[in-house]
């Protein structure tokens, strides 16, 4: 470990402060490292291998894709990417798709559209409302948008006319509104601010305002998106539907991909007005379509939501357990614990036991383990953290 520490250590701008092990394959819901060490992981890339390691279906999908054309321009059709679209579209409220290769771009994607749509529709109104504690990505759009400084402050100043609001808090974020506002932007589950899923009451009444006022209502579901929460969109669960919509992380199982959807009213892009080179090519199209197949047409989903249930209820005897938790939050197999102790210590000793957590803040351990999770994981991994717990 310590020859590939001190190599990237020379090669590799400091981005990331790696934890030293290195990853090299896996299986299911496990990973083994480069030593033999095996782990169960309920971290799943941040939210992202939804099928987890080595899924027979999506590595055939991939493989014989792989064998045809990995990529080609979106000067031509490709008709994994027109199947993609229309697998989400006909699976939601949405109309038209966009595809892009992160979370980052389908944010920025959904901005120059809704910014767009202030210009044609709202007299140029060009403002935008972002919620405190929410996170949209790392680009210079995004960023602006997100509502925490840790993350900006060496950046500034970024994108003006965005302004932020108290989530979860109505009244502060109709204050904010006025003729210059073109849209507000919500996580439906915060997810990096520490896994706060929103209120339905007030998602109701945003989505009225936003239709009063001629706001765009854009859903950034990068992170709560495609199955993580037991339903397709986290949005379903409040049955409040916005106007765009911003997915990557799961979406493409592993393989890089951001997309926006748009209801039809909302279709305002024109050629020319955005682009992107790698966006939806033929072998990430076919790892999505391999991922939407198996949570809609071979019960994935349900499994989320039943797996996602059992996970909360062996998370709260837990709670009740032990003081040191404060808090159990979130939806499906999207669920965080506050704890009055450092979150990152827990995990450290997790992971020394065999189990991959990630944190959301200093305070929140994250549970975003692989859909395809069973009760049997389940029960390894808590019995895990019960026993850092007890002995912390
Ligand atoms: N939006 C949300 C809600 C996220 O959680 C993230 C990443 O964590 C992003 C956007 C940015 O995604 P990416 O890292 O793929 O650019």
């Amino acid at each position: 470990m310590e020859s590939i520490q001190k190599k990237a250590g020379k090669v590799l701008m400091h981005t990331y402060n790696s934890i030293p092990i290195s990853l090299v394959s896996g299986d299911g819901c496990y990973v083994k490292d480069s030593e033999g060490k095996e782990y169960l992981d309920f971290i799943a890339g941040i939210a992202v291998n939804a099928l987890g390691y080595n899924h027979p279906a999506f590595n055939t999908a991939v493989r014989k894709q792989l064998n045809k054309i990995i990529h080609y321009s979106n000067l031509f059709y490709n008709e994994q990417q027109i199947e993609l679209a229309d697998k989400l579209v006909s699976n939601s409220r949405f109309d038209k798709a966009f595809f892009c290769n992160s979370g980052t771009e389908s944010v920025e994607a959904a901005l120059k559209l809704a910014k767009k749509i202030g210009k044609i529709k709202k007299n140029g109104a060009s403002n935008i409302i972002a919620m405190k504690k929410s996170f949209h990505g790392r680009t210079t759009g995004s960023l602006s948008l997100t509502g925490q400084i840790k993350y900006k402050e060496s950046f500034l100043p970024l994108l003006p006319g965005v302004m932020f609001a108290e989530f979860n808090n109505f009244d502060d974020l109709k204050s904010k509104v006025d003729d210059k506002t073109c849209a507000i932007i919500i996580e439906p589950v915060q997810g990096e601010g520490g896994i706060y899923p929103a209120e339905q009451e007030y998602l109701k009444k945003v989505r009225e305002l936003c239709t009063k006022e001629k706001i765009v209502l854009i859903f950034d579901e990068v992170q709560c998106g495609i199955g993580r929460t037991g339903r397709l969109f986290a949005h379903e669960h409040f049955n409040v539907y916005p106007d765009i919509i911003c997915l990557a992380k799961g979406l493409g199982g592993g393989l890089p991909i951001g997309a926006i959807l748009s209801t039809e009213a909302f279709n305002q892009f024109e050629p020319g007005d955005h682009a992107a080179t790698f966006g939806g090519n033929p072998l990430v199209c076919t790892g999505a379509i391999a991922v939407l197949t198996e949570l809609l047409d071979n019960k994935l989903l349900e499994n989320t939501k039943n797996v996602g249930a059992y996970l909360k209820t062996k998370l709260t005897e837990l709670t009740n357990k032990y003081k040191s938790i404060t808090d159990i939050r979130g939806l499906g197999l999207m669920l965080g614990i506050e704890l009055t102790i450092p979150a990152g210590e827990i995990v450290t000793k997790c992971r020394e036991q065999g189990l991959l957590l990630a944190t959301a803040g200093s305070s929140v351990i994250r549970f975003v383990p692989p859909l395809i999770v069973t009760e049997k994981d389940i029960d390894k991994a808590v019995g895990i953290l019960d026993s850092v717990l007890k002995n912390h």
